[in-house]
């Protein structure tokens, strides 16, 4: 499980940093293919920070594929998250709300979806299988079944705070320099 579980390290992806050497997005990490990677450096737009040591060719010229690439211009982040499943269960620290097991999780809505509960950040938690089951459709005073913590809607710092315990399965080597950089700063 991992925010960048969809990247094969195969496809050279380039990790996107903003102008001021910060990861464009951590959640989800912000990864551009490197076709995409190449066409911003050849529009400019982007500086290479560092690359590998896989190059493309073309009859007139050869570049080495960009593992870093840094925005020319700054772009203001976003202070809120995505919300998607792998940011849902990263706020919840990848353990059930109700029994704090960290197996078979899946998401539960708290207001079930019956009772017009809603699919978002305020209504979402990681509930283990079996307790998503025993819940069933009931409301939460029903079922005598209280999230742990009450859901809502994280900040990025808050995202990147539980981060540094779930770091994405595949990290190439260039990139650690530009991610989790306070983690070893703190006791
Ligand atoms: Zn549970």
């Amino acid at each position: 499980m991992s925010q960048a579980a969809f990247v094969s390290p195969d496809a050279c992806p380039a990790l996107v940093l903003n102008a001021d050497y910060r990861p464009l997005s951590y959640y989800p990490l912000s990864l551009w293919s490197w076709q995409d990677a190449i066409k911003a450096v050849f529009l400019d737009r982007v500086n290479i920070v560092s690359t590998y040591d896989t190059a493309v060719h073309s009859p007139s010229f050869e570049i080495k594929l960009p593992s870093v690439v840094c925005l020319k211009s700054y772009v203001k982040p976003a202070k809120y998250p995505a919300f998607t499943r792998f940011n849902v269960f990263l706020r919840d620290k990848f353990e059930c709300q109700y029994c704090g097991d960290a197996h078979e999780l899946t998401f539960d809505h708290v207001i079930p979806r019956s009772k017009g509960g809603q699919t978002v950040w305020e209504n979402v938690v990681a509930a283990c299988a079996p307790c998503n089951l025993r819940k069933g459709n009931r409301l939460p005073k029903d079922a005598g079944m209280i999230p742990a913590q009450k859901p809502c809607q994280p900040t990025v710092h808050e995202l990147h705070r539980n981060g540094r315990r779930f770091p994405p399965n595949y990290l190439h080597t260039s990139w650690r320099d530009y991610l989790y950089w306070d983690s070893e700063l703190e006791p």
